[in-house]
Order: structure tokens, then C-alpha cells, then sequence
């Protein structure tokens, strides 16, 4: 046994501290992103914050509403083979949905019909894939990542989860453009509760990109922010990506029934590990497992544009407060301050 006793931080244990700057106005601020990936070697613009591929929030209208923002959406792994390659089709900007997969047999033999449907060429329009497993530290997986990004050259693979550097660089070594970090943060997540295993999101983020930008590689990070300034301080951090599930649900672009409570319009909104999932697509809870995720209500909160607005508002905002006119700039001008407190929530909070 070993402690490792370097203090490892949470979006709340850090503010981002206020640099003087030439910046006046927040709308000169530049939010939107170009990388060229290492594997697939693509060009992406966009505003790199993409939906989760929960079933809840990774949908079609997700995409669609998120896609004028220049956002994108990981679609959730449950649509019809003929739904996805008619969407994909229809996609006029490729990088606004990414199609995701597990390692099992049966997702990629769904996603070899998914691909010749499609076209599998180079001129695909499916260009951007979700490879992930709860637990992205095992060998299989590994071997998984290699194997499409051999016989799929061309595809921008992100793939997860892992929360530390050395897992980082196997899987860019292994084929993968972006690398997928979060364990255990989810609003909706209980792996921590269930099984002990984590990382402090924020720690994992800098220590994860730090890897990854070593290699020509990016990272998302995956879980954990509920708020605008979580989003920004993950980009602080070093992220290239940050995938949002919690703050996308409530909304009319999500699939999840729209129930009343104590007159409060609410949706369900559940983790792909609930008992809730389980029993919707695998016929319940295998014998050997726990369910690691739950199920809540959120507040129902009307059409996702405002939402999105507001987040793109805070980094932006975020981006004037320590003078970076890009988002580019936000690491390379963030320093964390360790606090004890976030918020005055005297008059609770909100
Ligand atoms: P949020 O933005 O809601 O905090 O986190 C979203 C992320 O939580 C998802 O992208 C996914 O990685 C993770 N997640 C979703 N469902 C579950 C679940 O049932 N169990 C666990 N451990 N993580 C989940």
C-alpha cells in the first residue's frame, strides 16, 4: 500500500485569480478553438464543449440545437444503424457529433454496418468517435483503440476514461486523438461511493493535458462541472475539450420523461450505470454488478440555446477576467488561488 500525499484538486477547492488586462469587452473574446489531431491528421474549429452521450442528453435535437453555437453533441449508443447514417448524412458541419462506442463484439460490428452504410472512405461523413468504457485502464480496451484507429485511419477517435498521465500517453500511443478524463466526478455518477476509485477532477485534467499536449495530443474533460466557472476552470486547466452532461439535461432537446413534482416541472435525467440503464437495455442488473449511477429529477428548463448561451457567456467572461483575448490564451493566463469557500450562500444557494 501507498499514499500519494501531493494535494490533488476539485473545480471547488480553486478560484481563477484576476489578471490586469488590455481586454475591454468581453464580446472581443474569441471562445472558439483550432486543432489539427495527431492520428487523423483534421483540421477542427469549433467551441469545444460537447453534450455527453448519456441517452438523455446525447440526441439528435441536441446536436441540432447545440450545432448553430459550433458546439458538439456525442450521441448516445443507442440509436437505430439507419437513424445514424441518415443524421450523419444530413450533418453539414462534421465535427458537431461524434458516434460512440463500447469495446464489446457487438459495437463494432454495429459500427462496421454503421460505416459502410455511411461510406467508409475518407470523405465519411461520420469523421469523429466516442470510444468509452467506464474503466479505460484495462488492456482490452487499449487493444480496442488500436484496432480502429488501424483500420480507420482517417477518424478522430476520443477515448476514455482515465484520469492520470501514463494512461494518457498509452492511449494517444495507441490511436486515440483525444483522451477522455474523468473518474467518478458525474453529477449522476456513484463509482466513487460504490468502489473508492477516483481522482480529483481538476488535478487530473492538468496532469492528464500535461501528458497529452507532450504528445500532440488533447484531452476532454469528462464529469464534474456545474457550473459556467467549472467549465472555465477546466479550460484554465488545460483541457481541449470539456463534455457537459448534467448541465445540458432538463431541457427540450433531451429524451427523458417530463414529470410534476411538488409543482415543479421536472425531467429524469439518470447515469448510463444506473439501475435505471441497466434495466432499459441490458433487462437489469447483472448478478455480478452494482449499478454505478442514479437517477434524479432536474428542473425542466425549457430550450437548450439559453443554456448554452449562458455557459459560452461565463467563459467568456472568464477569458476578459485574466486578459486572454482567445480561449487559446486562458491556460497559459490562469493561475488556480486554493480557497475554502466559493460562494457567500446567505441567501442559499443559486
Ligand atoms: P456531468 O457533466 O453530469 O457531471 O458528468 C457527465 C459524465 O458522467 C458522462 O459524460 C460520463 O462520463 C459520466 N457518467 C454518466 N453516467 C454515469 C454512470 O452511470 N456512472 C458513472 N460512473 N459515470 C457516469
Amino acid at each position: 500500500m501507498r499514499i500519494e500525499n501531493d494535494v490533488k484538486l476539485d473545480f471547488k477547492d480553486v478560484l481563477i485569480r484576476p489578471k490586469r488586462s488590455t481586454l475591454s469587452t468581453r464580446s472581443n473574446v474569441d471562445i472558439s478553438r483550432e486543432y489539427r489531431f495527431r492520428h487523423a491528421q483534421v483540421d477542427y474549429h469549433g467551441v469545444p464543449i460537447i453534450a455527453a452521450n448519456m441517452d438523455t442528453t446525447g440526441t439528435f435535437e441536441m446536436a441540432r440545437a447545440l450545432e448553430p453555437f459550433l458546439l458538439s453533441t456525442a450521441l448516445h449508443k443507442h440509436y437505430a444503424v439507419e437513424e445514424l447514417v441518415a443524421f450523419f448524412k444530413g450533418l453539414e458541419r462534421k465535427f458537431a457529433a461524434f458516434y460512440s462506442m463500447g469495446i464489446a463484439p457487438a459495437d463494432e460490428e454495429r459500427f462496421d454496418r454503421v460505416m459502410a452504410a455511411a461510406g467508409p472512405g475518407s470523405d465519411t461523413p461520420i469523421r469523429c468517435i466516442c470510444i468509452d468504457v467506464a474503466n479505460g485502464y484495462t488492456e482490452g480496451f487499449v487493444r480496442f483503440v488500436a484496432k480502429i484507429r488501424e483500420r480507420y485511419p482517417h477518424l478522430v477517435i476520443m477515448a476514455g476514461n482515465v484520469v492520470t498521465g501514463e494512461m494518457t500517453e498509452e492511449l494517444i500511443l495507441s490511436g486515440a486523438d483525444i483522451v477522455k478524463v474523468g473518474i467518478g466526478p458525474g453529477s449522476v455518477c456513484t463509482t466513487r461511493k460504490m468502489t473508492g476509485v477516483g481522482y480529483p477532477q481538476l488535478s487530473a485534467i492538468v496532469e492528464c493535458a500535461d501528458a497529452a499536449h507532450g504528445l500532440e495530443g488533447h484531452i476532454c474533460a469528462d464529469g464534474g462541472c456545474a457550473t459556467p466557472g467549472d467549465v472555465a476552470k477546466a479550460f484554465g486547466g488545460g483541457a481541449d475539450f470539456v463534455m457537459l452532461g448534467g448541465m445540458f439535461a432538463g431541457h427540450d432537446e433531451c429524451a427523458g420523461d417530463v414529470v410534476e413534482r411538488d409543482g415543479q416541472t421536472c425531467q429524469r435525467f439518470y447515469g448510463m450505470s444506473s439501475r435505471t440503464a441497466m434495466e432499459k437495455y441490458s433487462g437489469g442488473v447483472a448478478q455480478y454488478r452494482a449499478p454505478e449511477g442514479k437517477e434524479v429529477l432536474v428542473p425542466y428548463r425549457g430550450p437548450v440555446a439559453g443554456t448554452a448561451q449562458e455557459i459560452l457567456g461565463g467563459v467568456r467572461s472568464a477569458c476578459t477576467y485574466v486578459g486572454a483575448r482567445r480561449l487559446r490564451e486562458l491556460s497559459k493566463r490562469t493561475t488556480f488561488v486554493r480557497v475554502s469557500q466559493q460562494t457567500n450562500d446567505v441567501f442559499g444557494r443559486s
